[in-house]
C-alpha cells in the first residue's frame, strides 16, 4: 500500500522567519493523504501542514510559531479548501467482489434449488 501526502496548496507567508528574522521567505504547505493499495485508491481526510523557511532552510514547528504566524495560519487553514475524499475501487477489487457475489448466488440456488 502507497500512502502519499500530496500538495494541495502552497501560499508564502509576508511574515518574519523566527530563525533567520527576513521576510517574504516562509511558505505555507497543505498536503493531504492519498492512498494507493492495490485493491482501491482513496483520498483521506487527513490534512498535514508544513511552515518552512526558503532563506534559511529551516522547518519552522509550531511552538516557534509568533502570535503573526498563528493568525496567518488560522486564516489561511479556514480558506484552504481540501480534495473531496473519496475511494475508487480498482478492477482487481471488482473482480473478487464480482465472484463472491457469483459464490453467493450459486450458494443460494443451491439451497432453493436443492434437485438442480
Ligand atoms: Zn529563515
Amino acid at each position: 500500500m502507497d500512502i502519499q501526502f500530496i500538495t494541495i496548496k502552497k501560499v508564502t507567508l509576508n511574515n518574519n522567519c523566527p530563525e533567520c528574522y527576513c521576510i517574504g521567505g516562509l511558505s505555507l504547505t497543505f498536503k493531504q493523504k492519498f492512498i494507493n493499495s492495490k485493491l482501491y485508491k482513496s483520498i483521506s481526510s487527513e490534512i498535514k501542514h508544513e511552515i518552512v523557511c526558503k532563506n534559511c532552510n529551516s522547518t519552522i514547528y509550531p511552538v516557534q510559531w509568533t502570535d503573526d504566524i498563528d493568525r496567518v495560519f488560522e486564516y489561511q487553514r479556514k480558506a484552504f479548501i481540501p480534495k473531496t475524499t473519496s475511494t475508487y475501487l480498482k478492477k482487481t477489487a471488482w473482480i473478487i467482489i464480482s465472484f463472491v457475489i457469483a459464490i453467493l448466488f450459486a450458494a443460494i440456488l443451491a439451497l432453493i434449488l436443492p434437485n438442480l
